[in-house]
């Protein structure tokens, strides 16, 4: 893996991918900016050496045309502020006006390229819009690793065409450190903890898992189509009907694996989904008719806890329940508590996927897990064993 610390820039046009993916509230404020704090260092790096940093990145998912509320200009005082430096902007990402811009770039400048998916062609992988972008830099550096599972043009074809010149950035290569280390050099018991809506997306990396870890906690909705499988009913739960089957086929899969799989013993359930509503705890395979299943009950978090507090290694993607809404916290809350604490006695703690990650803020949790990750899909599917486009770019 070549990283950019093992190569002066100076005097360089570096092109960085980065994931500037940021939230933005209605009047356009960042409420989130970890991903470009995370980006920071190879920014600085780039800078520091006096190389001059050309930094694209998608913002939303505009269909290929200009739109306000996507535009990367709504970024650059935060970056700059961040950096404390002046930070210019191009209004496009290709075309005569961003080679001017790049054309004017000294060492040390940092320029912002607009949102790339303004142009259809970056996801499309287009490669003459690929060679446009590469024209700019001289050196590439992909630090964007929420993306490096998507074959765009910026994360899997421009690098083609820096042979001998493309880097891993220091957030890239720290991701990947991260996910070796808890899937490679594991220490034992190892526990990955999946949660969130729905099984399809997930399923490939669980399947997977089973491969690796000691034990597998399924939290959130899925666990309800789990509970189907097991001939429970589950109310008005959220279910994915088509997926029981499979649920079933995980289950036995498990047990020939010698995988210890969890599900919720018990589930706490409402008739809607509104705070402060009466609810009621019962076995998850008992729910009544007219209640849903929003988040795992005090018996489940209390088996939960047991686990992952002899666990040395944790993986953990997607919450119990429906966390965002006040009632329903509790078991993400419990099991974000038990993985901190697990940490503090000495386990590595692997935290991924934007509402696992979400949950550890509310919590006030962030700084307690070993190493939490910028990527969501990216990061399961690097468990799942992909082969992920953008990092194989950088590879050959
Ligand atoms: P995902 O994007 O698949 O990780 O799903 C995250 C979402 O799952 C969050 O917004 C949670 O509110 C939601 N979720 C978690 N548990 C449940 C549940 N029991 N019923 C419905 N939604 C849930």
């Amino acid at each position: 893996m070549k990283t950019i610390e093992q190569v002066s820039l100076k005097g360089k046009r570096v092109l960085i991918r980065v994931d500037f993916n940021l939230p933005l509230d209605e009047s356009l404020i960042i409420t989130d900016d970890s991903r470009m704090v995370a980006s920071l260092p190879t920014i600085k790096k780039v800078v520091s050496d006096g190389g001059m940093a050309i930094i694209m990145s998608h913002l939303g998912r505009p269909k290929g045309v200009f739109e306000k509320r996507f535009s990367l200009k709504n970024i650059v005082p935060r970056l700059s502020s961040l950096l404390d430096a002046p930070v210019c902007f191009s209004n496009d990402c290709v075309g005569k006006s961003v080679v001017d811009d790049v054309r004017k770039m000294k060492n040390g400048d940092i320029l912002v390229l607009e949102n790339l998916r303004f142009h259809n062609e970056e996801v499309g992988g287009d490669e003459v819009f690929a060679k446009r972008l590469a024209s700019l830099g001289d050196i590439y550096v992909n630090d964007a690793f929420g993306v490096t599972h998507r074959p765009h043009a910026s994360t899997a074809i421009v690098p083609r065409f820096f042979p001998r010149k493309k880097y891993f950035g220091f957030l890239l290569a720290k991701e990947i450190f991260s996910l070796k280390k808890a899937l490679n050099h594991t220490k034992r018991p190892f526990t990955a903890i999946i949660g969130g809506a729905k099984i399809s997306g997930k399923i490939d990396a669980i399947t997977s898992l089973f491969n690796k870890v000691d034990n597998l906690i399924i939290g959130g909705g899925m666990a309800y189509t789990f509970a189907k499988a097991l001939g429970g009913n589950i109310g008005k739960s959220l279910v994915e009907n088509e997926k029981v089957l499979l649920a079933k086929n995980l289950i036995n899969l498990a047990k020939k694996k010698n995988v210890v799989l969890l599900l919720p013993s018990d589930s706490l359930n409402a008739r809607t989904l509104k705070g402060c509503v009466k609810t009621n705890t019962s076995n998850i395979l008992s729910i009544k008719k007219d209640y849903m299943g929003l988040d795992i009950g005090k018996d489940s978090i209390a088996k939960f806890v047991t686990i992952i507090a002899n666990s040395q290694t944790i993986i953990w993607n997607g919450p119990m329940g429906v966390f965002e809404t006040e009632g329903f916290e509790l078991g993400t809350k419990e099991i974000a508590k038990a993985i901190c604490l697990a940490t503090a006695n000495g386990s590595f703690s692997l935290v991924g996927g934007g509402d696992s990650v979400a949950a550890l803020k509310k919590f006030n949790l962030e700084k307690g897990v070993s190493y939490l990750s910028t990527g969501g899909g990216a990061m399961l599917e690097y468990l799942e064993g992909k082969k992920l486009p953008g990092i194989a770019a950088l590879m050959d």
